[in-house]
């Protein structure tokens, strides 16, 4: 038997018991895995209320994870017992002392990195890296806004970006958080509490408007995100979390985009490139996961009432 968070209906945090279960064994391309730390990302709260109709229960929460390779399921020659690894995607859940991934799910956990930090590797910087080079075609000399900076998937697009050669200008809503996100290379620094602070956009581009925005909030702020954008801008759609209006017009007026993104929609071949160019940037260091807080598992109600609380300063992981 084995300690998880496992839910057996949907609601709020305190549906999160924790529990004793069955070790998952391994099938064929599987492989079981020694959990040493698990990321908590927003999407765990919400599957945790039931906002997935695909899932069914009962049900241990989490996508994110680092720990040992310590069982292999039949046919699987890629990784051996003992190995480090981290892994991204779901199938047994990442909120337990053990987990069970497909082979396509796990990552070398290169040298140097952390437990910790490779269980904030796969949502966040995964997320980041498509939203900046495939969804957006971003490239050097560009103008990034990262709207919602100071999170797990703000601070490695700003990271991604700044080693890339373009200009971050992000956005966090602590004092705090701004720190962390300039310490991380972006050239300026908004709040985004404060009532007029994108006033400022057209003076820090020289009139040209931003190349690109990446939104984690999109349901306050993509109405005002269009009209920042520079001729052809576009706008990826990373977060959101209900309706909004906007003035069609100030896309067609610049020929710019308003692109959506499913990190579970990528392919496992994008994947395999994005998690190469998360090794390589963790390996020259321009990559640096920031860990927040580590709580054990049985504070996993904890850890999703606060990741939704603003104040945000990197990722939040449960140590089983
Ligand atoms: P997180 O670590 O909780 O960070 C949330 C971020 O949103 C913080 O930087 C926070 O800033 C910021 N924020 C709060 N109010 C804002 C506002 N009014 N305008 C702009 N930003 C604001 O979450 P995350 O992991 O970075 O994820 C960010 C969002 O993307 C979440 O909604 C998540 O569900 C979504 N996401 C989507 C995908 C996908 O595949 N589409 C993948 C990953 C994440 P302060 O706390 O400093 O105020």
């Amino acid at each position: 038997m084995m300690k998880a968070i496992q839910l057996s209906t949907f609601g709020g945090p305190e549906v999160l018991k924790l529990v004793d279960i069955p070790v998952p064994e391994p099938g064929p391309g599987q492989v079981r895995v020694c959990v040493k730390a698990a990321g908590v990302n927003p999407v765990d709260t919400y599957w945790r209320s039931g906002a997935n109709p695909t899932l069914s229960l009962p049900l241990t929460p989490g996508l994110d994870g680092a720990g040992l390779v310590e069982s292999l399921g039949p046919s699987v020659t890629e990784f051996a017992v003992g190995d480090l690894v981290y892994f991204g995607g779901w199938l047994t859940g990442a909120y337990a002392e053990k987990a069970v991934l497909r082979v396509s799910q796990l990552h070398a956990l290169p040298a140097g990195v952390t437990f910790q930090q490779g269980a904030a590797l796969h949502v966040p910087y995964a997320t980041a890296h498509r939203a900046l080079f495939h969804r957006a075609g971003a490239r050097a000399g560009d103008v990034i806004l990262i709207h919602g900076a100071s999170g797990g998937v703000g601070l490695a697009a700003t990271q991604f970006a700044s080693a890339a050669g373009m200009t971050v200008i992000g956005t966090a809503g602590t004092e705090r958080g701004r720190q962390l996100v300039e310490a991380q290379g972006a050239r300026y620094v908004l709040d985004h509490t404060e009532p007029h602070y994108l006033n400022r956009i057209p003076e820090l581009t020289g009139g040209r408007g931003v190349d690109v925005v990446l939104e984690m909030l999109a349901n306050v702020n993509l109405a005002k995100d269009l009209p920042l954008l520079s001729r052809g801008g576009r706008v990826i759609v990373i977060g959101s979390r209900g309706k909004i209006e906007i003035t069609p017009r100030d896309v067609m007026m610049r020929e710019a985009d308003i692109r959506g993104l499913s990190l579970f929609n990528v392919a496992d071949d994008d994947l395999r490139s994005i998690h190469a160019a998360i090794a390589s940037g963790l390996h020259c260091g321009v990559l640096k996961p920031i860990i927040r807080d580590e709580l054990p598992l049985s504070e996993a109600a904890r850890a999703h009432t606060k990741v939704l609380e603003p104040g945000a300063v990197g990722k939040i992981l449960l140590i089983p």
